[in-house]
């Protein structure tokens, strides 16, 4: 497969959307980042890469960290962390409260943001310094030592962060939450404001399309019987309320974030990960949903 001109195709055919949508304007820094941005990249496990356009400029991941702090809690709790969060679809938005209380304080997937603030928690408990833990864990998937949150965007989310901080509120009245609320909203700021770009971010999902081994270092980081669980979340739960039509459209495991990335993944042959701050409704990247679809249909790379 000629990733290379493939990604070039789909670069020029998207040009007309590209700069549609809407950049997330609810945290205030993101919403000075140009929506003009493109970039695509494809990682293969034999480490080969393929970009075009930005890929290589650092942006905000937000909740594609949800993905890597679902590994490390994962690692810390084993099967005990889904007494703690569920592995649902929420069809409800990513900030959403309402399930919260019928369903006792359990979030219903660890991809929204209630979901992650319980992952935010467990690293609270586990780690002296837990932004740092999970910087550290980035670099050690992405195999590159400058990857750091942005403190001015942790900053901008935490002084606005009145939802998340109402969501953590709540569910440490139901016990869910063991770590001062200040505590966990700090740190899941920290983990949201870490800046990556598509290429180092589709070399770090390489550990799920080669079923728990980190392709570059043969480190085993999960069981294959994990990496299979935690793809099928990211299908089902990975792209917010709009992950049904995710999968319909695309049919690639997922995570977005609303700083405009998407990172997916080809089990068993590569990392893909594209980046457009103009967002669709559902919080997911406009240009970039069409532009892993388009993957998909070009290539036939989808898992069904
Ligand atoms: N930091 C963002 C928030 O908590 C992450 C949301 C997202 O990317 N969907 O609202």
């Amino acid at each position: 497969m000629d990733y290379q001109a493939l990604l070039e195709q789909i670069q020029h055919q998207l040009q007309p959307v590209i700069g549609q949508g809407r950049v997330a304007s609810y945290i205030p820094e993101l919403a000075k980042v140009s929506p003009h941005h493109f970039g695509m990249a494809v990682v293969e496990l034999d480490g080969t890469v393929h970009a075009v356009g930005d890929a290589r400029v650092p942006f905000s991941i937000q909740s594609i960290s949800k993905l890597f702090t679902l590994l490390m809690a994962f690692q810390c709790e084993g099967d005990a962390l889904w007494q703690r969060v569920g592995r649902e679809p929420s069809g409800n938005p990513f900030n959403s409260l309402v399930q919260l209380e019928h369903e006792s304080g359990i979030p219903r997937n660890p991809f929204i943001n209630a979901g992650a603030l319980v992952l935010a928690d467990i690293l609270c408990t586990r780690f002296a310094v837990p932004e740092n833990a999970v910087v550290e864990f980035m670099r050690r998937l992405a195999g590159e030592k400058d990857i750091q949150y942005d403190r001015r965007v942790a900053r901008s989310e935490r002084d606005t962060a009145h939802r998340n901080a109402a969501m953590a509120y709540f569910m440490r009245s139901f016990g869910n939450l063991r770590n001062p609320v200040p505590q966990v909203l700090d740190a899941y700021c920290r983990h949201c404001a870490i800046e990556m770009n598509c290429v180092d971010l589709a070399r770090a999902v390489l550990v799920l399309a080669n079923r728990g081994v980190v392709p570059h270092s043969g480190e085993r980081l999960l069981s294959a019987s994990a990496a299979k669980r935690v793809s099928a979340l990211m299908l089902t739960c990975g792209t917010y309320d709009a992950a049904g039509d995710f999968a319909f459209r695309v049919g690639l495991p997922a995570k977005s974030g609303v700083g405009g990335g998407i990172l997916a993944l080809v089990p068993g042959e590569c990392g893909v990960c594209v980046w457009s701050p103009g967002l669709e409704p559902s919080g997911n990247s406009l240009a970039g949903s069409l532009a892993l679809e388009t993957f998909t249909t070009l290539t036939g790379r989808s898992i069904f």
